[in-house]
C-alpha cells in the first residue's frame, strides 16, 4: 500500500486542521496521501470518540486518500514507548511513504508535542 504522503495526527481532526490544504493540493497533482490518527480523541470536549470515527471516515473519503488508520493509543495520554513506536513503524514500512506530515515538536496540547518525537524516531527507525 505504498504512498507519496503519510499524513499522521494525534486526534482524529489534527490532519484537517493543519496540513487538508496541503494534502487536497498534492492529491489534485496525482499524488497519493494516507492518514493516521493515533487516538479516537476520546477526551475531546465536543462530541463523542464514535463521532469522531464517522466524521473522520468521511473526511478521508472527501479528501481522497488512500487509506485511514487509527491506532487507538490513549487521549490525552500518549506515551514514548517501544509499544507506540512500533505501532507507528509497521504503519510507515506498510505504506513506504515518500513524505512523512507530523504533529509540531512544541504545541500548546501536550499529546502533540509528545506524539511528535514518537513520529519523528519512527520515521528513522522505520529505515532499518
Ligand atoms: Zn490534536
Amino acid at each position: 500500500m505504498k504512498v507519496d504522503i503519510l499524513a499522521i495526527g494525534v486526534h482524529p481532526d489534527d490532519v484537517e486542521l493543519s496540513c487538508s490544504g496541503t494534502l487536497l493540493r498534492h492529491i489534485d497533482q496525482g499524488k497519493t496521501v494516507g492518514l493516521l490518527d493515533l487516538t479516537r480523541g476520546e477526551l475531546g470536549s465536543r462530541g463523542s470518540a464514535e463521532l469522531r470515527d464517522v466524521e473522520a471516515a468521511n473526511s478521508a473519503l472527501k479528501m481522497g486518500s488512500i487509506f485511514r488508520k487509527n491506532l487507538c493509543m490513549a487521549d490525552g495520554f500518549i506515551q514514548y514507548s517501544q509499544e507506540n513506536l512500533l505501532k507507528i513503524i509497521e504503519i510507515i514500512r506498510w505504506c513506504q511513504p515518500e513524505i512523512v506530515l507530523c504533529n509540531a515538536p512544541d504545541d500548546r496540547h501536550p499529546d502533540h508535542g509528545r506524539s511528535s518525537k514518537l513520529e519523528a524516531d519512527a520515521c528513522f527507525y522505520a529505515g532499518f
